[in-house]
């Protein structure tokens, strides 16, 4: 039986990467046990309402929602990097952890140092990049009549 020659990393960098990926998964965790914004945010809220605001809050409780979404947003985000993180543990499991999923190369250490949840070499990422560039263009485009049409109504 011809077996398919597959590209691997070694099991002592496999052992290192985990690590990392164990140590920054902690690191995630522990910021988001000690963030307090929400927290901030309705004792704002509470205030404003205690000095009887509640008619007129437009500007500042519009400002007060932009930070808010930001906050969910860097949520929205860690929770991802989190996810990420875990898949990348999996492929150490597997042992398919460093190999670019687009053209089957080892990625270099390097990247990995710096993005350990890297999932493609820098050459395949930066044709992704591109396509999805594109698809963000036309999701952009999509997004803007949909709002210029209910603006109509
Ligand atoms: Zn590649």
């Amino acid at each position: 039986m011809a077996e398919k020659k597959t590209v691997k990393m070694s099991k002592k960098d496999l052992e290192y990467f985990e690590s990392l990926l164990l140590e920054k998964r902690r690191e995630i965790v522990a910021s988001q046990v000690g963030s307090s914004s929400t927290g901030a945010f309705h004792t704002q809220k509470h205030q404003a309402e205690m000095v009887g605001y509640s008619n007129h809050l437009t500007a500042d409780a519009a400002s007060d929602y932009t930070s808010l979404e930001t906050t969910f947003d860097l949520a929205a985000r860690e929770g991802k990097f989190l996810v990420y993180l875990e898949e990348a543990l999996q492929r150490i499991k597997k042992g398919t952890f460093g190999v670019c999923k687009v053209c089957n190369q080892l990625i270099p250490r390097a990247r990995l140092e710096a993005v350990p949840t890297a999932t493609k070499c820098v050459n395949c990422k930066e044709e992704t990049k591109k396509k999805e560039r594109e698809d963000h263009r036309v999701e952009m485009a999509k997004a803007f009549a949909e709002q210029h049409r209910m603006q109509q109504r």
